[in-house]
């Protein structure tokens, strides 16, 4: 299993092969090409907070929804506040995707709601989307060094055994681009917080080099959702460094502020 490009009148955006094939859902993971955004956000920006226009921004939803079949109109965003929390999209929440209008502080959003894109934000950080074909629920999650750290993808998928039943075995994760161990240089503090949480089993993604480490958030996020009881199979990792890659993705670590931000998005598809 890997990833798809596609580039619709020079919009560029990826899928997972294993979410596509599960059928029923439309998902995808943004690059900085085929927006409206002017520098230094040109051109595919879905961050508000950082000095863009909320009308560019709002057309670089629109233009999304058109290239991957998404009414992002009635999609639902969330304040990412670096948590553990995960919150459940219900009906009254279609549609608020402004950063004022962002119903939670929360890191991962799940619904067995059709036709609302749920959608998390990046530029560097972990994303994860999450389908339960059986069940019919999806899930976003967004997960920094310190979400990655709480283990919050295996929360979300938790979650959607306690919410909707989910059997863990039937859940498919896709691990989006983001920054990789070749670029996220840390302190102790960030491998000393995934010890805590993971132990030994962590070791192989921790790398010291001289005083730093290299620290690869997407294998961690992947132990995860192991533990989390997820089918191997049922696992895709986007190759990407965000970092390595500043023709393709933003990145924080990089740009610093002046910057737009990736989203990853999934919905389920309206049933006829
Ligand atoms: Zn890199």
């Amino acid at each position: 299993m890997s990833f798809t490009e596609h580039n619709i009148h020079g919009l560029i955006y990826d899928t997972a092969d294993g979410l596509s094939a599960v059928g029923g859902i439309r998902h995808a993971f943004t690059t900085r090409h085929g927006g409206v955004s002017p520098a230094p956000f040109d051109s595919l920006n879905f961050f508000e907070q950082n000095g863009d226009k909320w009308e560019n921004v709002s057309e670089n939803y629109r233009l999304l929804g058109q290239a991957a079949g998404l009414d992002m109109s009635r999609a639902v965003g969330n304040r990412q506040v670096h948590g553990d929390v995960v919150r459940v999209i219900r009906q009254e929440d279609v549609g608020r995707l402004r950063w004022e209008e962002r119903p939670y502080d929360a890191d991962a959003l799940l619904t067995n709601l059709p036709g609302i894109p749920l959608v998390v934000y990046s530029a560097d950080c972990c994303t994860v989307l999450l389908c339960d074909p059986v069940r019919r629920c999806v899930g976003a999650v967004h997960a920094g060094w310190k979400g990655t750290a709480l283990g919050i993808v295996k929360e979300a998928t938790d979650a959607m055994a306690s919410v909707y039943g989910s059997d863990p075995a039937d859940i498919h994760a896709a691990v989006g681009p983001s920054i990789g161990a070749c670029c996220f240089e840390t302190d102790a503090d960030v491998p000393d917080a995934i010890r805590a949480k993971l132990g030994q089993e962590a070791e192989p993604f921790l790398t010291q080099r001289g005083e730093k480490y290299h620290v690869d958030l997407k294998q961690i996020n992947h132990l995860w959702l192991l533990r989390g009881g997820l089918d191997p199979h049922k696992i895709e990792i986007h190759p990407d460094c965000t970092a390595c890659r500043l023709d393709r993705y933003w990145s924080h670590r990089r740009l610093g502020i002046q910057r737009g931000g990736q989203i990853a998005v999934i919905a389920l598809e309206d049933r006829a």
